[in-house]
């Protein structure tokens, strides 16, 4: 039965992976995993994964692992990325919107992670240093994403000005600490997840920061969250 259903999956014209029924039972698995925001099982749920890997991938898109992009970079897992919004819709100004706003990801990758974004927020902005990335996400997302992702090629360090403040800020890709440009354009009741180098050079953490205004003035909170496995976060473009 087990090899009957994988020689069918992997039949080229019958990958199967079009049906709604495999992404759902994704969901299910993320959802006793611990996910359980429905609006997130429901993005993650809508977005075709299987069609942001290569062809020979497609096969392993709807377990929960990450899979290689090319360019020593990786798609993130779908209990991450589903983790990491669950976290961004914690934050005080989504919470009181009932929607991610306008939301600035760093590392576009394949464009997975901001197609999932594009069903939850207002606008999207997501940037990408490697120009053959930031190409294939445009592939990737040009029959889905109507005008409501924005890909930029640049280093996402800086954050990208011209579009902000941002309601929600999401990395992938982590860090030896908070560029200070993605502070200065988190919007007032804003939230920020990114991870981080530990302290002490332990791995990554998950970090979350509020955009907090009390009596007028600005500050930010910040906590940690569990441990995490990302890709560096590098400097310049390529
Ligand atoms: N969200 C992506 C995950 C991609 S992996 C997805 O759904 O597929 C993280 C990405 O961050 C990589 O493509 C890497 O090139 C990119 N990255 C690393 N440092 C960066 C930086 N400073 N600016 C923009 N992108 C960066």
């Amino acid at each position: 039965m087990a090899a009957a259903d994988a020689a069918r999956q992997a039949a080229p014209s019958g990958l199967g992976l079009d049906s709604a029924g495999v992404r759902q039972r994704m969901v299910q698995r993320l959802k006793q995993e611990g996910l359980s925001d429905e609006r997130v099982l429901q993005a993650l749920a809508k977005v075709p994964r299987h069609q942001f890997v290569d062809t020979a991938l497609a096969i392993q898109a709807y377990e929960d692992t990450s899979l290689p992009i090319g360019h020593g970079q990786t798609i993130s897992k779908p209990s991450v990325v589903g983790r990491m919004i669950e976290l961004l819709f914690a934050g005080q100004g989504a919470r009181q919107r009932g929607e991610l706003g306008r939301v600035l990801e760093i590392g576009t990758g394949c464009g997975y992670q901001a197609a999932v974004l594009a069903e939850l927020g207002r606008q999207v902005v997501s940037i990408e240093r490697l120009k053959p990335l930031h190409d294939k996400a445009a592939l990737n997302l040009a029959s889905m994403r109507g005008n409501k992702i924005r890909l930029i090629y640049g280093d996402g360090r800086l954050g990208h000005a011209p579009l902000a403040p941002y309601d929600s800020l999401v990395a992938a890709a982590g860090g030896e600490d908070i560029p200070p440009a993605w502070l200065a354009q988190l919007a007032p009741g804003g939230r920020l997840v990114a991870p981080m180098a530990a302290p002490g050079g332990r791995g990554q953490v998950l970090v979350v920061v509020d955009h907090v205004v009390e009596e007028g003035r600005s500050h930010f909170v910040r906590s940690t969250q569990e441990a995490v496995q990302f890709v560096p976060l590098k400097s310049g473009v390529m």
